[in-house]
Formats: structure tokens, C-alpha cells, sequence
């Protein structure tokens, strides 16, 4: 039966540690400095991304081309998303072509639950709407791990444009599930009520609008973009840097060993200052899209990796 990863939300413990662990196996190979089993050998993994992407996209194509698999890539531009053609009607096409997977990202909450009711191959959300990003919150848990040895205990700080983000979400969910306390950190605006409710019910997730307070306290701090292209479409507010950018000046009253994360993109300036982003001292950033072809190497071999696969 098809394995899907639709979120992180219900991952137990041991599911999220056997994924980081058969991630971190595999950073080598991402880096292309040893060679990864051959186990998506005459697996076809369609990649539809109907939002735009980077990182995820390259690395859900390199994860593929690493294990020996093949993707045949979809955009909404360019597709018949553009005649008219249901977000739905193109899925059941692609699971049609004889796909062994399909990676999705769209704009719809639920998206990637929608395909893996109706399709016959594995579906991997890669992000859908605001609601969860797995695989970002996976890369996330494998940088922390690696720069602290653990993640339960370490105090983690996101910041930002909470609200629209999936990334939060995702992060919340399995930094928790593996011991993480986790502060959210924005302005009311993009920070609402409705968190400080889930707050309330979880002892590891507590939230505050004052980013100057809780510097001096944290292990990590994830910045977040302000999502423009959801409900923070207002644009972001004037004074945003001064109050929830991480510049230079709040950089200097972190503790020495804390680290900088993004999930990019990185709007520089904005909510992270230059020569934090470029601090080789503390910025994961980049290190963080390696992580994200070693995690969707786990994550694709699971779900349709060979069973034959070389351990
Ligand atoms: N790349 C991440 C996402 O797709 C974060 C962002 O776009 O700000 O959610």
C-alpha cells in the first residue's frame, strides 16, 4: 500500500527518530560525497509543484536522482492548470501516467489529503497553503540534532509571520513530539489569539510579542518570512526590522552558541540583517538545504523505496 506524508502532526517519537536517522545516514550522499542506494531504482516520482519553489523543489528532484529514481516535473505554469484543468483532474492524470509518487505543493490547505484520498501512488505534501510543510519541519529537527546532539530541552524561538506559515506549524509539531519547547515570537498582527490558545493547552509551546526579552535565553531562532502572498498581503509593516528583524545589534545579545535558521527565502534586510545570514558562526541556513535532500531522501525511500533496498 502507498505510504503518504501528508504532515508531522500524529508522527510519534519513534517515527520521527527513525526518519532523522535515516537522514542523517544519508547527508553524504546528498552532498554527493558517497553513493546512495539504488533504492527508487524504476521508481518514477512526479514532482507538481502549483506554487513556486526553490529549494524544495531541486532537492525533492536531486533526493530522487541520489536514490536512482526518475521525476517527471510539473508546474501550474506551463500545465493545463492553465486551460482550466483541475487541481484534482491533474492529479488522477499523473496517477494515470503509472507514477510511483507524486510531490505536491499547492496553495490549498489539505491539498496533498485531497490527492491521497482520490490517487493510487504515495503522495509527499510539499507544502500545502498555510497548514504543514513535512518535510521543512524533518530538515528543521535534523539541524538542530546536529548542532546539539539532541533536540529535547533545547529552547527554540520562531519568529515571525507565524500565522501563514506552515513551516511553523510543521516545526511546532515535531519539535514538541521530540522534547523541543518552542516560543512563538511575532506581532499581534501575525501572531493570533488562536495560537495562544494552542499555547495554553501544550506545556512546551508558549508565545510573546517582545523579541528583545527571550534573546539572551535561546538555543535557536528561526526567522520567518512575512508571506505576502497569503493573508499578510497588507505588506509588511514599516517598522517590522526594528521590532521582529533579526539584526545585527540583536544578534550580538544572543548567547554565543545559539544558531540562526530560515527556511528561505530570505528577504534580506527584512527579518534577517546580512551578515547574520553570511555569520558562518551561527547561520544553518544553507546547511539546512543540504539537510533538505537527506531528509527527502528518507522520506521518498519510505515511501516507495525498494524493499531490497542495501542497508
Ligand atoms: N519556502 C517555505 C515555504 O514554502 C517558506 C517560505 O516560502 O517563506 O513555506
Amino acid at each position: 500500500m502507498a505510504r503518504h506524508l501528508l504532515k508531522l502532526e500524529g508522527l510519534d517519537e519513534a517515527h520521527l527518530t527513525s526518519l532523522l536517522d535515516r537522514a542523517a545516514g544519508f547527508i553524504p550522499a546528498a552532498r554527493g560525497e558517497a553513493e546512495a542506494p539504488a533504492s527508487l531504482r524504476g521508481r518514477l516520482v512526479a514532482q507538481l509543484f502549483f506554487e513556486d519553489s526553490t529549494r524544495t523543489r531541486l532537492s525533492f528532484e536531486a533526493a530522487t536522482a541520489r536514490l536512482g529514481g526518475r521525476s517527471l516535473s510539473l508546474s501550474g505554469v506551463g500545465s493545463s492548470a492553465s486551460k482550466g484543468e483541475t487541481f484534482l483532474d491533474t492529479a488522477l492524470n499523473v496517477d494515470a501516467l503509472g507514477v510511483d509518487a507524486m510531490v505536491v505543493r499547492s496553495s490549498i490547505s489539505g491539498g496533498a489529503d485531497l490527492l491521497a484520498r482520490n490517487v493510487r501512488c504515495a503522495v509527499i505534501n510539499a507544502g500545502d497553503g498555510r497548514r504543514e510543510h513535512p518535510t521543512q519541519g524533518l530538515l528543521d529537527c535534523l539541524t538542530i540534532r546536529e548542532a546539539f546532539g539532541k533536540i529535547s530541552g533545547v529552547k527554540v524561538a520562531i519568529v515571525g509571520d507565524i500565522a501563514n506559515s506552515r513551516v511553523a506549524r510543521s516545526a511546532i509539531h515535531s519539535l514538541t513530539t521530540l522534547g523541543a519547547s518552542v516560543r512563538l515570537v511575532g506581532p499581534p498582527t501575525l501572531l493570533p489569539r488562536s495560537f495562544a490558545q494552542i499555547a495554553a493547552r501544550h506545556d512546551l509551546v508558549s508565545i510573546t510579542h517582545d523579541l528583545d526579552s527571550i534573546l539572551p535565553e535561546l538555543d535557536v531562532i528561526m526567522m520567518l518570512r512575512v508571506q505576502l502572498e497569503r493573508a499578510a498581503g497588507g505588506g509588511i509593516a514599516a517598522d517590522y526590522r526594528e521590532h521582529y528583524g533579526l539584526t545585527h545589534r540583536r544578534a550580538l545579545r544572543l548567547p554565543a552558541h545559539c544558531i540562526v535558521m530560515h527556511p528561505g527565502p530570505v528577504n534580506r534586510g527584512v527579518e534577517v540583517d546580512d551578515d547574520v545570514a553570511d555569520d558562518g558562526r551561527r547561520s544553518q541556513i544553507l546547511r539546512q538545504v543540504t539537510h533538505g535532500v537527506a531528509v527527502r531522501m528518507a522520506v521518498l525511500e519510505e515511501s516507495v523505496g525498494r524493499t531490497d533496498r542495501v542497508r
